[in-house]
């Protein structure tokens, strides 16, 4: 019998250094099994979980993929990935769950630095050139943004090298230098320049078109995110003229197709401006005009919105991982919606705010249904339907 260990080396060559892809050396129905059993255990006693939905072709799905680059010793330029809790680099030319032409991009410029003369960024010097690759694609569009991450602003030979790396890669459709020079963890840095193209890339997602911005938060498995968002659509059931609140909406996604379903009325809230700003241009190029777009913390932005008169019929909410606060929580039970769907990345925070709204309010959890959207890996997506127990017969 092959030893688990040697078979996962072999499938993967930074498996353990990496850390990214926890479940690598189970089988994907093995893996399936494992997350809808956290769900149960989490989320079990809210109501009955539903079958988790898998990805039929479970590799390649990230359409967003990240390269930290390091010179070693011996001069040799090393692109991949933060070995687990350290700051040593990996090497990674290709990964099973990354896009391959963002990888292939990847390996590319790596290949082009020495003769081009560019030198890449020593975290502890604080001196030198490339420090990060960010590479996003569409799948829809193929249009694709290459992102190269530069510990100072001057970038010797820019037009050249740009030029060059275009004529390996004519499908790239946008070049932006991204300025980092801070002792951070932070991959991005405040201030960016584009180089070529428009600075954005888009993709279509449950027949919409969405612009999407080197900042911006976009789901990073668009097949798993179009059936992310249509179980929140079913939850959500809209029968038209509701308001609808898209809260942590990134750069618009869930209300504007929310919208385009029929909602009358679309209000949407987001922290980070430049997602906010990719929301209202989305609405726009998506013809609708029944929908708004706020920048601000989505607790204190539910704190005035509970004190209007008129108030949303479903609040959608997809906070980070770190899920939602009680100032959140406290103003969707006053506020109280007929329908809440709560899409979360992290079943722990889930359980947790559930929790508090179950204890202060008449809310029920009416529906849980797991799906994996990023499989390899420990993490699972869940959309959950709440809504007011004397409104049963709603739905
Ligand atoms: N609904 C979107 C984005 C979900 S990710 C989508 O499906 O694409 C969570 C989003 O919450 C991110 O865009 C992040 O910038 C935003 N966010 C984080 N903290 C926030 C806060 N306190 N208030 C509002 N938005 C916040």
């Amino acid at each position: 019998m092959n030893n688990p260990k040697t078979t996962v080396n072999k499938i993967c060559p930074v498996f353990k250094k990496c850390g990214g892809c926890q479940m690598l050396n189970l089988p994907y129905s093995e893996q399936l099994k494992i997350k809808q059993k956290k769900c149960e255990r989490l989320l079990g006693k809210f109501n009955k979980v539903l079958p988790i939905i898998g990805m039929e072709n479970p590799y390649h799905y990230r359409n967003k993929v990240q390269a930290a680059f390091y010179t070693d010793r011996r001069g040799k330029i090393i692109s991949g990935v933060y070995q687990s809790g350290t700051h040593r680099i990996a090497g990674v030319d290709s990964c099973l769950i990354e896009d391959s032409k963002a990888d292939e991009i990847i390996v590319a410029v790596r290949k082009l630095l020495p003769s081009f003369k560019l030198t890449t960024y020593n975290e502890d010097s604080g001196k030198g050139f490339l420090r990060h690759i960010l590479v996003k694609r569409g799948f829809a569009t193929n249009q694709i943004m290459l992102v190269l991450v530069t510990g100072t602003p001057v970038f010797p030979s820019k037009n050249n090298f740009v030029k060059a790396i275009l004529k390996q890669f004519p499908e790239i459709t946008t070049v932006v230098q991204n300025i980092n020079g801070y002792r951070t963890n932070l991959v991005l840095g405040e201030n960016q320049k584009v180089l070529y193209g428009r600075g954005y890339i888009e993709d279509i997602l449950c027949g919409c078109r969405f612009r999407i911005s080197p900042k911006s938060f976009y789901q990073i498995n668009p097949v798993q995110t179009e059936v992310l968002y249509n179980t929140a659509m079913d939850y959500a059931d809209l029968r038209g003229n509701e308001t609808v609140l898209d809260t942590y909406c990134g750069i618009g996604t869930i209300g504007i197709i929310a919208a385009k379903r029929g909602a009358g009325r679309v209000i949407g809230v987001e922290l980070n401006g430049d997602a906010v700003r990719d929301a209202k241009v989305n609405a726009a190029a998506n013809n609708l005009k029944n929908i708004r777009f706020y920048k601000a913390d989505a607790g204190e932005f539910m704190a005035e919105v509970a004190d209007e008169e008129s108030k949303p019929d479903i609040v959608f909410m997809d906070p980070p991982r770190a899920g939602s606060d009680i100032k959140f929580l406290d103003s969707l039970i006053k506020m109280s919606p007929q329908k809440v769907v709560y899409i979360s990345c992290n079943p722990e925070t889930l359980a947790r705010d559930l929790e508090y709204i179950a204890q202060n309010s008449e809310y029920v959890v009416k529906k849980i249904q797991p799906v994996d959207m990023f499989p390899h890996t420990s993490h699972v997506e869940t959309v959950v339907l709440l809504s007011r127990e004397k409104t049963d017969n709603n739905i």
